[in-house]
């Protein structure tokens, strides 16, 4: 069984891996013995070092990928770098707050540039190689917000819902041709993204009431559940959106 987990000579592109859920997927992938490209805007050094301590490569492409000449030329250098990707995970995203009735154009633009439109370029990008090989995985990231409306955050929630839609979509066309697209919806966990709610105690108490395991997740929670997703044992499983969530869904 060990086997079907293990990811020795296979290589994960993640983005956004300076911090947060990306770091604690990398850590998870690494350990089950992927080597990793990162592609990040900000500082990957600790990232690279916790990678390189597991004994894996690392390859880092700074890139901003709110932009999407960056995104193209981050997927082509990955591509051309290490030759053969197995794995993608989409995870960089970004959160912008603000009532409905106040929300900027520019904010609206900049979340779906990043959170949906570098996903869709990227997963292109990367899905056709992959297509050529006819073998690859790739785990977008989604949202309790890709079922859910939320609150002042228009754009995020837009861009969530849109996750869960391209994952679906791809996983139709490409799992036939050994491509399987898979979503992880992480719930409500200790990150940047999610600071403002944990230092308003208003906010707080309530998402915690709701939440079965009574603690905010941690980027190691999702160790598990993105290796099973990227690891042969998940091969019949596709168009999959897998809560994380410490049972807030079913509360
Ligand atoms: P975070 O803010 O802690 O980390 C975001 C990562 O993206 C960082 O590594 C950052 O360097 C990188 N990044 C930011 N802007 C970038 C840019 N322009 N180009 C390239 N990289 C950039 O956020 P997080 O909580 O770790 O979120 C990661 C993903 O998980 C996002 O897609 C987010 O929407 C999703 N998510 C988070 C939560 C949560 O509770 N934290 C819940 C559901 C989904």
């Amino acid at each position: 069984m060990e086997h079907a987990f293990s990811l020795v000579g296979k290589t994960a592109i993640v983005t956004g891996i300076s911090r947060g859920l990306g770091k604690g997927m990398v850590l998870g992938l690494a350990k089950a013995g992927a080597d990793i490209v990162g592609i990040s805007v900000s500082n990957m050094q600790d990232t690279k070092e916790a990678v390189e301590q597991l004994g894996r490569k690392f390859y880092a492409i700074p890139a901003d990928m709110s932009s999407s000449e960056e995104v193209e030329r981050a997927a082509n250098e990955a591509i051309e770098s290490v030759g053969r990707i197995d794995i993608l995970v989409n995870n960089a995203g970004i959160i912008r707050r603000s009532p409905a009735k106040d929300f900027s154009q520019e904010d609206w633009k900049e979340v779906l540039d990043m959170n949906l439109n570098a996903v869709f370029t990227m997963s292109s990008i990367i899905g056709n190689h992959m297509l050529e090989h006819q073998k690859g995985k790739i785990i977008n990231i989604a949202s309790m917000l890709s079922f859910q409306g939320g609150i002042r955050v228009p754009a995020y929630t837009v861009s969530k819902h849109g996750i869960a839609g391209l994952t679906k979509s791809l996983a139709n066309e490409w799992s036939s041709q050994g491509v399987n697209v898979n979503a992880i919806a992480p719930g409500y966990m200790a990150t940047d993204n999610t600071e403002a709610l944990r230092k308003d105690p208003e906010r707080s108490e309530s998402i915690l009431s709701r939440i079965p395991t009574k603690r905010w997740g941690n980027p190691s929670d999702l160790e598990g559940p993105v290796v099973f997703l990227a690891s042969e044992a998940s091969d019949y499983v596709t168009g999959h959106i897998l809560c994380v969530d410490g049972g807030w869904m079913s509360s």
